[in-house]
């Protein structure tokens, strides 16, 4: 049987999807459109090239639509698809180049358009110098600002992890950074107090202006530009402003379909949406959330990379290959903090109705007559009457980072493991490496009441 593949948005979720359709099945009919006219860029390292840790934000890109076409795709760049009518299989597109429309049909369809920087309505938000951060376009802008003398002060608003990490990069061009949001802590989506209090206390002492709290409600600018926020905290200076306050998934072409109140596509293990042969990827789509029970938007490189996969091995009929659910699993390291955390923070936990418990552990990560020991935490949060894992943060502090150990309790929240589960793990004990009692094994025996080893 004949199989079109039209995938609409080639970033990471389609270009994983293309590079799966094609190397399962050389001989598919693959067909792309994407409206920006460049692929692939790694959104990850912005904040470490206009820091200066990355040098060439050229190589923030793993493929190209040529590396596509090189496996048989046919990739078409500046093509904004318009609209696309489900009954009839059928997509209007237009080619930003000539400005002509044209149509094209399907049998499958990939939809993997992504996502946008949410935007809040805010006197004079036209004003120059009001910047956001996703593509590589605002990549140069940002850079380019972050080099030039002229440009004192920044101001970024949203203290989520692309603002946190833009923040510590302007201040580490020498810029006086003000970082702005409504809520109390900085992450609060992902870390609890324990966490994100030494996280704003070294944030603090390095120099940054934190105004948590407040509500940005003005901005003021001289000569076309921006030169002041105005917030329920008070007025801060800003030569540059960059808003990151969270993502909106692009799904007004597919009206029809069951989505969640954000707009994110509901999907099953599968990657199906609710309409038939129609697939969502990436930070289009609600995914099964393992701790929560139901359908949630986590919109990581993550779940796009893997999210392509599966639509695309389900295409081909490779029909093993399935995301039964994710669990949120992410990590920052700044200022010192390297922090890890997957599945529900407590407070997410209880505003999501979950009665937990939780155990908070401190340790040196290997055993005292090693002589060096980095400092490591870890907070597990469970389910009160069934020990289940729903959410953990680690929190590392040292030379290394001791935070890929979030894989495994990743897995023990997908896999809905117990705390009694978890701790049976078969892990292995080296003193260059660890404890025999190590820091998440520790923060178990706490919360069972054996916590004896507790110095
Ligand atoms: C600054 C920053 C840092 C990040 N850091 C991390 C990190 O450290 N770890 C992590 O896991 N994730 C990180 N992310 C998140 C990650 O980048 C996203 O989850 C990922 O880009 C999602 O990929 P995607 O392909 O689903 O969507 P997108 O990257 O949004 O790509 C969608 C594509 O669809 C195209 N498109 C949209 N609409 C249309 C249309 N109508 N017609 C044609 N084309 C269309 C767009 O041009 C785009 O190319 C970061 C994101 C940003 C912005």
């Amino acid at each position: 049987m004949k199989n079109k593949v039209v995938v609409v948005g080639v970033n990471h979720a389609g270009t994983s999807a293309i590079r799966t359709l094609l190397t399962q099945n050389p001989e598919l009919e693959v067909v792309a459109y994407d409206r920006n006219d460049n692929i692939s860029f790694l959104g990850c390292g912005i904040a470490l090239t206009v820091g200066g840790v990355v040098k060439n934000v050229n190589d923030l890109f793993y493929a190209d639509c040529h590396s596509l076409e090189a496996l048989g795709a046919k990739v078409s760049m500046n093509c904004d698809v318009l609209s696309i009518d489900t009954d009839q299989k059928m997509l209007r597109i237009k080619d930003l180049n000539s400005g002509k429309e044209f149509t094209d049909t399907y049998d499958k369809l990939i939809y993997a358009a992504g996502s946008w920087p949410v935007n809040f309505p805010i006197k004079n938000k036209d004003l120059g110098n009001i910047e956001i951060c996703k593509l590589f376009q605002h990549a140069e802008t940002l850079i380019e600002k972050a080099n030039d003398d002229t440009i004192k002060s920044v101001a970024v608003i949203g203290a989520g992890y692309i603002g946190i990490e833009l923040a510590e990069a302007y201040h580490q061009k020498g810029k006086k950074v003000t970082l702005i949001d409504m809520q109390e802590r900085v992450v609060p989506a992902y870390f609890d107090a324990e966490f994100t209090d030494r996280l704003q206390q070294d944030m603090v002492s390095e120099g940054i202006e934190l105004v948590l709290g407040a509500k940005v409600t003005e901005y003021q600018g001289k000569d076309g530009n921006v030169k002041k926020v105005i917030t329920t905290k008070g007025d801060f200076d800003a030569d540059l402003v960059i808003q990151c306050v969270g993502f909106k998934p692009n799904t007004e072409l597919l009206p029809k379909a069951e989505k969640l109140p954000n707009g994110a596509l509901i999907v099953n293990s599968a990657m199906q949406t609710s309409i038939p042969d129609v697939y969502a990827l990436g930070d289009t789509a609600a995914i099964y959330h393992a701790a929560l029970k139901r359908h949630a938007y986590v919109a990581l490189a993550t779940n796009a990379v893997k999210t392509g996969i599966v639509a695309a091995s389900q295409i081909n009929g490779v029909e093993a290959v399935k995301l039964e659910s994710i669990a949120g699993t992410n990590a920052i390291c700044v200022f010192g903090n390297s922090l890890a955390s997957t599945g529900l923070s407590e407070e997410a936990a209880r505003q999501a109705g979950l009665k937990v418990k939780t155990s908070f552990f401190t340790d040196n990560s290997r055993p005292e007559f090693m002589q060096t020991a980095d400092k490591v935490s870890c907070k597990l949060v469970f389910e009160e009457d069934t020990l289940r894992l729903v959410g953990a943060q680690i929190g590392s502090y040292g030379e290394q980072s001791h935070t890929e150990c979030i894989y495994y309790l990743a897995l023990a929240i997908q896999k809905e493991l117990s705390l009694l589960e978890l701790a049976m793990t078969d892990v292995y004990f080296l003193p260059h490496f660890n404890k025999p009692f190590n820091f998440i094994l520790s923060a178990i025996m706490q919360a069972v009441g054996l916590d004896y080893i507790k110095k």
